[in-house]
């Protein structure tokens, strides 16, 4: 896709975005009185825009690199008897699979040192709404589109279908992170609510709630958590850069480099974009 074709798309996704998500904000917000301009919007608006004109062509290159590398894996026999089945029973099992992979693979994000320093740029964001869910690092996107669509993959499922289920867990990890808190009541046990993200983004790096669509894994393997406010702060504990070219290099390279470029700049007066957090 060229350039030409990726700028009506990235305006028109924008627009699609706001109208969906902004009266939601407005009627039921989680923060009361969090503006859309505020601090560091910037910053998630280069996400935005990164993933759709960087790193979006990458992550679909992986994805079907990763097809092709795996394609004819099980065995034919075992993918025809599942294709035979109804569309909504491999529907079911489709998701049910890849929010289990997903769990643990997120878990394994906050677990792992190496996948944490990828997956701490999403965790970086300090005001969540619809547009702080871009802010992600394309190392860490090509893990977790990777895993999530693992099943589908393995089942040797269309790639339109698997574009299908990408395009829908998109706008599903949009809502999640709006700055909303829908009154549906017990209904969260069963569907993922934005609440039980925003308690995932809590400073705590090992906060709970791992799971994607539905919290039923965090609820079977102990660790859902839903009080009945938001946290106080969200956010991490380490020093990070505060500006995207920073959050893009700093995971790339050794602590020991990386804490060398980046800490040193951090305290001289004067570089606004590399302060320290607050
Ligand atoms: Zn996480
Ligand atoms: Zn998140």
């Amino acid at each position: 896709m060229n350039f030409l074709m990726i700028l009506p798309l990235t305006g028109l996704s924008l627009i699609f975005l706001a109208l969906l998500f902004t009266p939601m904000e407005k009627v039921f917000p989680a923060k009361p009185g969090q503006r859309f301009f505020r601090p560091a919007w910037i910053m998630d608006l280069c996400y935005f825009l990164g993933q759709y004109f960087l790193w979006g062509g990458l992550v679909a290159y992986a994805l079907g690199y990763f097809s092709y590398w795996l394609n004819g894996i099980l065995p034919a026999g075992f993918r025809q008897s599942v294709a035979a089945q109804a569309w909504w029973l491999q529907a079911i099992e489709v998701i049910l699979l890849s929010d289990f992979l997903i769990y643990w693979a997120h878990r394994l994000q906050h677990k792992v040192g190496f996948l944490w320093r990828f997956h701490k740029v999403h965790h970086s964001a300090e005001h969540l709404d619809w547009l702080a869910a871009h802010r992600e690092h394309p190392l860490d996107t090509i893990y977790t589109v990777g895993i999530i669509n693992l099943p589908a993959i393995l089942l040797g499922f269309p790639l339109e279908t698997i574009a299908g289920f990408i395009a829908f867990r998109g706008i599903w990890a949009i809502y999640i992170h709006s700055n909303v808190r829908l009154p549906i009541g017990p209904l969260r046990m069963l569907i993922g609510a934005p609440e039980l993200h925003h308690w995932h983004h809590d400073l705590d790096r090992d906060a709970g709630n791992y799971a994607n669509i539905s919290p039923l894994m965090d609820i079977l393997f102990g660790t859902y958590t839903c009080p009945e406010h938001e946290p106080e702060k969200f956010g991490i504990k380490e020093t990070f850069p505060k500006n995207y070219a920073g959050q893009m290099i700093h995971p790339l390279l050794p602590d020991a480099v990386a804490d060398k470029i980046f800490k040193p700049k951090a305290t001289q007066a004067g570089t606004e974009n590399q302060k320290p957090p607050e």
